[in-house]
């Protein structure tokens, strides 16, 4: 292994263990804790639920699936033998607030078209379980208010589904800015994420559903890579959009680009997109720069700086997502930059 893999494996590994280890630290994982395993119920079977977190969950080491909550008594029927999941934690959409009764459940994990995030969240609350709410966490700043509000009056967390806060690329490429200064002041931040979508079937292209276009399904990745690589919030935000294709997108936007100016002086340059595929971020500062492409997808980001290339071993990112969540609220680990304050913050831009 070389220096410099071993290096960023070291950086990468202290920023994982960050989460298990800092402040409240080891000494308060008991030997129960570490043991215990806490139980998440899936609301909402479609194709995240399916294809990344339920798979996900056979890799956690502190969580597992032990619930589902669905309109389908099909997908109830096969969950419950893939999953091996006993009948009382089965769950529809009338009978979900008796969750409130069931010990078995720890966590609800909300993965729902985006406007019905808050009334989920809020009845999860309400049945005084913690949360993850997928990403964005809802479609108006009024609802994450609601939200946040619900979930402090119930005395319970809430997370939402940003996973590559647990990703190992871009907590180095954190380390590597902030922690090392490699690239200096930073100027500049540049990214893009988009991807093509037309089918009108779908609810992303319901205005009412999905709140808005890419922006707030996966523009949000790259405003949330800016926030966090910049390291500040922005103070100036400018828009504008380009509709090639107004039929398929008649209700919400198809291809958004927009600037953001923080206050240290770095300037950002977005785009997001449902006419075509884009995927990537650079970071530059006065000293060098950092760049990813792809950066916010499933599979392991590649990225390189104007030094070396980043050498880091994939993870499961949903696993390491909800891991990283179940050790917070195990080990008491009191950081989490995944919290409903986090959503809000990126709604208000
Ligand atoms: P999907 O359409 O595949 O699944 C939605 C699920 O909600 C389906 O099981 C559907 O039956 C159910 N549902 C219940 N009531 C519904 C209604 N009235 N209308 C439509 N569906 C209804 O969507 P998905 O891709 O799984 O996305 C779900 C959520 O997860 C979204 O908020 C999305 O932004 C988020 N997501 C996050 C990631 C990530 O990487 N963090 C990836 C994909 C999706």
């Amino acid at each position: 292994m070389s220096n410099r893999r071993a290096f960023i494996k070291q950086v990468s590994l202290s920023a994982g263990a960050l989460s298990v280890a800092s402040l409240s630290g080891l000494a308060a994982c008991t030997a129960e804790a570490a043991d215990r395993k806490l139980g998440i119920a899936l609301v909402g079977l479609g194709r995240y639920a399916t294809g990344q977190l339920a798979p996900a969950l056979l890799e956690t080491r502190h969580c597992e699936l032990r619930g589902i909550v669905t309109g389908s008594p099909d997908k109830a029927a096969k969950w419950k033998q893939q999953y091996n999941l006993s009948d009382k934690n089965i769950y529809n959409y009338d009978t979900f607030d008796q969750i409130k009764d069931n010990p078995d459940i720890d966590i609800v994990y909300v993965v729902l078209p985006n406007n019905m995030h808050a009334e989920y969240v809020i009845r999860a609350a309400e049945a005084g379980k913690d949360v993850i709410c997928e990403k964005p966490m809802a479609n108006t700043v009024a609802d994450c208010e609601r939200m946040i509000a619900a979930c402090k009056k119930a005395g319970v967390s809430l997370n939402i589904g940003y996973r590559l806060h647990y990703e190992p690329h871009h907590l180095a490429a954190i380390d590597i800015i902030h922690k090392k200064k490699e690239l200096g002041k930073i100027k500049l931040f540049e990214g893009g994420f988009g991807f093509r979508l037309t089918d009108k079937k779908r609810w992303r292209l319901n205005k009412e559903m999905a709140g808005g276009g890419p922006l707030m399904d996966v523009g949000i990745y790259v405003l949330q890579a800016a926030r966090y690589l910049v390291g500040e919030e922005p103070i100036a935000v400018r828009a504008f959009e380009v509709k090639t294709e107004p039929d398929i997108f008649d209700q919400v936007e198809e291809t958004l680009y927009w600037t953001m100016e923080f206050p240290g002086g770095a300037f950002a340059n977005c785009s997001t997109s449902y006419a075509a595929g884009t995927h990537h971020l650079r970071v530059s500062g006065d000293k060098g720069w950092l760049y990813m492409t792809p950066c916010y997808g499933y599979a392991s980001p590649e990225g390189k700086t104007n030094q070396y290339t980043l050498d880091i071993e994939p993870v499961n990112q949903q696993a390491a997502h909800m891991d990283g969540i179940a050790r917070h609220l195990l080990f008491g680990d009191k950081r989490n930059n995944i919290s409903g304050e986090e959503g809000l913050r990126d709604m208000k831009v």
